[in-house]
Parts: structure tokens; sequence; C-alpha cells
């Protein structure tokens, strides 16, 4: 195949070069015969009227055709009143370019012809790439095998993942009795979380589930390619997507398809613009009744286009977190299912060890042990063999990784956390703490704590004051536990909320009495921070809820400790954890 191509390329530039050859020697054979003239004859036999026709050449020539057609060539004085002299005798004046014609012709089909040879090759090329690809693609496509190897139970921890993804099991496999119901049916979901925590598995295991095929996609895949191509493959895929009926597509790293452009710039190129658009186009074309769903995948959401993220897009997100200790432990065991592993493991202890790592890791981990395992030809897995992969499988980690994080840090973490679940449940009982954790989220903060106010028509001035200590209470807790000179950067987020709401109580809604019932945004517009006066303000209104914030939990230290404590221990907890911990030191 490849010869073959080889070989009619060269008989295409043979063919290329006899013609142009060809077309010069014509040109260039310019075989009439011109009769020198010296300038005096040619203008005497101008006047006696013997001359037909005069052709000005940019070479400083003339040639001409008498009246009996002989040719003659003269030279050219270029005098300014040349050709009106010429016009006025009745001569036929065409004004050409001289000798350089011919070789221009020769130049120009030249570097025609190798503009030609050169878009031919590499439209050949490039053809041929693109079938390459295309080809390639439709193999790690899986071609639209069915995972029925993998269900939900192939996936442990996300539990809240894991439901959302059930959901969706039922709409596949009976799409009409939601569509009977008028529910809007969901497009597409995006599943976003640190790499390695069961993304793509949980899509896997929904098509498993639903009995459906399953097409995968990497977003990165659809960049180097040529022009156009992206969006041929996105059109390619869905077609075969709809063709098999009911189906999962998976596409992993949909970031590289759908960045945020920066500032209006243009960031992503127009490539992948247009496999985006084709994108969000085949999926508007769903009528919603056809059980096919999309599952999107992403390290970073905060990076994503919003236009992915739009209704009847990812409308859908769901975030697939790092597992915390519990979870560890399902996943250790689960990956342990098919090793002889010896009855000395602890697998509790194994997941306390392993804080930070993703179910990947731990896979990793447990395949590791049994292969050290079986190089020593031991019986089964002992907690030797998974010491010695420990090390194997953080080993060529950079030493930022977070399975490496010190348990100082977690142990700030845990009192930050702390400190805003437990001035939440103290300061607005009313407020909803679903969820505290020291494990990092894939916002980048160190931990989290879910805090949740009821609805409300109106905020109080008391309300706004509340969530002002909450988001001061992180910080409060750093200083009150490991000193003032021991503070960390973890704070600057809740800073920013902190500052945010007192600024609004200031310049929106006149709750300050200091500063008086006047709008200072009418006044200053956006700019309102700017302003020295109003700058004081917020400094002494966050002096006084901070010496307050500090003040509660001075006053609960035990309270801070086992909340802290049980962090530690669980890595999370949730409402009924916490509310137990409170009712207990009561
Ligand atoms: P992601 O798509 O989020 O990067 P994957 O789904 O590709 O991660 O996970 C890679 C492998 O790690 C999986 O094939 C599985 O073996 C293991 N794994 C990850 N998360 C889990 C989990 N929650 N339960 C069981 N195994 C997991
Ligand atoms: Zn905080």
């Amino acid at each position: 195949m490849k010869i073959n191509n080889k070989k009619k390329i060269i008989i295409l530039l043979l063919v290329f070069i006899v013609i142009t050859s060809l077309i010069s020697y014509t040109l260039l054979s310019d075989n009439k015969e011109y009769k020198q003239l010296s300038y005096n004859s040619f203008i005497d036999k101008m006047n006696e009227g013997d001359i037909e026709e005069v052709f000005l050449r940019d070479d400083a020539k003339i040639t001409g055709v008498f009246k009996d057609g002989k040719h003659f060539i003269t030279d050219n004085p270029r005098t300014k009143n040349l050709k009106e002299t010429l016009l006025k005798n009745g001569i036929k004046v065409s004004e050409v370019q001289g000798k350089t014609t011919v070789k221009d012709i020769i130049t120009f089909v030249l570097i025609l012809g190798g503009f030609a040879f050169v878009g031919f090759t590499f439209n050949k090329n490039s053809a041929r790439h693109a079938e390459k690809e295309i080809t390639e693609m439709s193999n790690i496509d899986n071609n639209g095998e069915n995972p029925d190897a993998i269900n939900f139970n192939d996936v442990a921890g996300n539990d809240e993942a894991k439901d959302s993804m059930k959901e969706l099991v039922d709409f596949i496999k009976t799409p009409e009795k939601y569509e009977r119901y008028g529910a809007r049916m969901p497009r597409g979901v995006l599943l976003y979380g640190p790499p390695g925590t069961g993304k793509t598995l949980l899509a896997k295991a929904l098509a498993g589930e639903a009995g459906v095929p399953y097409y995968a996609v990497t977003g990165s895949d659809f960049i180097q390619v040529y022009a156009g191509l992206g969006a041929s493959r996105i059109r390619k895929l869905f077609k075969k997507a709809r063709q098999s009926g009911k189906c999962v597509i998976f596409i992993d790293e949909i970031d590289a398809l759908g960045k945020k452009r920066r500032g209006g710039l243009s960031g992503s190129s127009d490539e992948s613009d247009r496999t985006l658009n084709a994108l969000l186009t085949e999926m508007s074309g769903f009528n919603g009744g056809e059980g096919i769903i999309v599952i999107a995948a992403t390290n970073r959401i905060d990076t994503l286009d919003e236009a992915l993220l739009r209704p009847g897009r990812f409308d859908r997100q769901i975030e697939v977190g790092l597992p915390d200790v519990k979870a560890r432990q399902k996943i250790l065991k689960l990956h342990s299912r098919n090793k002889p592993v010896s009855e000395d493991v602890d697998f509790n202890k194994v997941a306390y060890q392993t804080v930070y790592f993703s179910g990947a890791k731990l896979e990793s981990l447990m395949n590791e042990s049994a292969m050290i395992a079986a190089k020593e030809n031991r019986e089964n897995i002992n907690m030797e063999h998974i010491d010695k992969a420990f090390y194997t499988v953080i080993a060529g980690e950079e030493k930022k990784d977070r399975s490496t994080i010190s348990n100082n840090d977690r142990k700030i973490t845990a009192y930050h956390e702390g400190g805003h679940a437990l001035v939440t449940k103290l300061v607005s009982p009313d407020n909803k703490v679903t969820k505290v954790t020291i494990i990092p989220s894939t916002k980048g903060a160190g931990g989290f704590s879910m805090n949740i106010p009821p609805d409300r028509m109106y905020n109080t001035k008391k309300d706004i004051r509340n969530q002002v200590m909450i988001a001061l209470a992180g910080r409060a807790a750093e200083e009150i536990v490991f000193g003032n000179d021991n503070i960390t950067t973890g704070a600057s987020n809740d800073l920013q909320k902190s500052t945010d709401m007192i600024m609004s109580m200031i310049s929106r809604f006149g709750m300050d009495e200091k500063s008086g019932l006047i709008s200072y945004e009418s006044i200053l517009g956006n700019n309102a921070g700017s302003n020295s006066y109003i700058v004081d303000r917020i400094k002494a209104i966050t002096e006084e809820l901070y010496l307050e914030t500090k003040e509660i939990l001075q006053n609960n230290m035990e309270l801070l400790d086992n909340v802290a404590k049980s962090l530690l221990e669980k890595e999370t907890i949730d409402e009924d954890d916490l509310n137990n911990i409170i009712r207990k030191n009561r």
C-alpha cells in the first residue's frame, strides 16, 4: 500500500516534469526571424506607414510587424510620447513584458506545479493520516462494547456519586416512562474530581448496569488532529452511538475541548472550538427519548467553559472526591477480592496509612503487593508486602503530593474545619452542616465544612454577622490552638467571604450605625472598596466579630478538640456525628 503510493507519486512527478519541459520549449523557441532595425529607420518606416503593429517591451526593445507580415526588432528609447506618436500614425500598440515573459511563465508554471505537487502529497498524507486516526479512535473506543463485566459493585466509596449515577440507570432503560411524565431528561453528566477517583469506572458501571454499549473518547485526542477532523469525529461518534440505540458516551478530559476563554481572548484554538460546537450541537439534537447519556469527566471544573454547563448540556454535575478512610478500606478490600491475602493484613490500618490516596493508587498498592508476594513465591500477600509496595507507589511522586502531607497539616486542617463546623452549630443552629472533611476537594482547599443556611426571604443583620463569624472561625481555631505565629494561608478564601459580607452590610444594607443609612454603592458604584472610611469600618467590624468568634471557641475548647479528634480519625464526619459530639459534651 505504501510502496504503491510512492510509485504513484514518482510517476506523477515525471509526468509533471515532461509537461513543463514541453511548455518551456514551445515558449522559448520563439523561432520568428526578426529584422534588426535602427531606431531611425524604425521612425522612417513608421512615417512611411509600413508598420502594422508594435509591441513595446519592458526590456528596452520594441518588436513589431510590418504590413507585409515580417517581424522586426529595434531599441525602445522610452520617450514619453512614443506611444502617442505611434497611435497617431494608426499603428496598433501593445505593451508586453520582454524576454522575461517566457522565463516568467516557466517560473510561474514551476511554482504552481510545485505547490500542486506539495499540496497533492500533503493532502494524500493527511487523508491517510486522518483515516488512520479515525480507525485508531474506533479501536480505543472499545467499539461500543458492553462492559457488562463492570457494575456498581466494582465501585467502592463515592456513595453520593454512585447514587446519582444509579438514578440514571432507570432513565436509560425506560426513557419512555420519563417522557410520558414530561420530565426533562438529563443529557449530559459531568463528573469532576482528582484523577484516579473512579470517574471512568462510574461511567462504565452505568453502561454495564443498564446493559447498553459504552463509547469512550478523550478530549485531548481531538486537539492534535487536522482541521475539521475533531468535529467530524464527534459527529461520527454520535452517529455510531445513535445507530446502536441506547448507550453511554464517555468523554474523558472534557476540559481539553471546553476550556474557558480568558478575558475575551480566545484561549482555545479554533479547532477545539469547532469540536466543542459539534459536541454541543449533537447533544442538543437528542430528543431525550433515545436513552443516550453523555458522561464527561474533568479534573478541573473551574477551568471549564460555562457554555458546557448550561441547561440541556452538562447540567448535572457530580463531584467524585478522594476517598476517606472508610471508603479507602472498602476500595482496598475490593481490589483484594481475587488475591490471596494473609489473615494478618489489617485493612483498617492500611486505610489509615493511605490518607489522600485515590482509588487508582489503592488499586496500584494492592497490585504492587501482589507482585512482590509473587516474586518472593509466598503463599499469600502479607503486611510486609503491603508496606514495601506502599513506598513503591508513593516513590515516584513529587514531594508536594498529597499522600505525603504531614500529620501536622492534617491536624491544622482538622482544627480549622472543626472551627467552622462548631461555630456554625453554636451560633446558627438552624444551619445545616451536612459534611465536614479534611480530605482536600478539587477546589484546592485543605478540606471543607459544608454550611447551608436555611432558605429565608430576608437575612437579618444577625444572620449576616453569624455567617461572618462562621467564615472567620477557621482562622480563629488555628490561632487559638497553634498560636499566632502558626496561622496558615488556608483562610484566604474565608477572609474574602467575610470581607464581602461586611462590605455589603455597610455599603448596601445600611446595617452599620456608624456609617449610617447610606447606600455607598449608589454613590461610589463598584468602587466602595477603595474608600478609606469604608475600609476602616470593615476592619473594625471584622475585628469585633473575630474577637467574638475566638471567645466562643475558647469557651468550647473541649468540644473543638473532640471535633478535631473525630476528624483526624474519620476524615469525614456528617451532621449526626457532629450533633453526637456536641450532645456528649453538654
Ligand atoms: P478517573 O477516571 O477518575 O481518573 P478511573 O476510573 O480511571 O479514574 O480509575 C482508575 C482505576 O482505579 C479504576 O480502574 C479502578 O481500578 C481504581 N479505582 C478508582 N476509584 C475507585 C473506586 N471508587 N472503587 C474501586 N476502584 C477504584
Ligand atoms: Zn476555612
